[in-house]
């Protein structure tokens, strides 16, 4: 009989169903703080660290998608399909957007270089409804 290697059969965590039950509920993009401090009632004992490695093996497994903005600043969200994103630069809010030449952005960079392009990352940088309306109001 064969030995499970441990680190590759992932032991079922009820943390781990929660954090991305918490992901699944938002289109926020929160980041690893923004889950502990949610979480933090339901577990008195979990840690950052906890949330952090759970983070990662949930993006490993493909359940989740990390945005790189820098350790802590990493922003994490379930939505999985391929978007882009509207970068909000008054409140920071991340706005999931879908672009409809997506694939094609990806064929003609292809096309362009000798390099075999397998994703791309596109943030428009404005200001949202939200901080527009508020603006107007003032
Ligand atoms: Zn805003
Ligand atoms: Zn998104």
């Amino acid at each position: 009989m064969q030995k499970k290697v441990e680190n590759v059969t992932y032991k079922q965590s009820r943390q781990r169903v929660r954090i991305l039950e918490l992901l699944r509920s938002t289109t926020e993009h929160p980041t690893a703080d923004w889950l502990y401090a949610r979480l933090k009632k339901e577990f008195p004992r979990l840690s950052l660290g906890t949330v952090y490695r759970n983070l990662t093996i949930l993006n490993d497994q493909g359940l989740i998608k990390k945005i790189h903005y820098g350790s802590t600043f990493d922003r994490f969200e379930a939505n999985i399909t391929p978007h882009h994103h509207l970068i909000c630069e008054e409140c920071g809010a991340i706005i999931d957007f879908i672009m409809p030449n997506y694939d094609e952005i990806i064929a003609s960079a292809g096309k362009l270089t000798d390099f075999t392009v397998r994703s791309h990352k596109i943030e428009f940088f404005g200001i949202c409804a939200n901080c527009k309306e508020k603006s107007i109001a003032q």
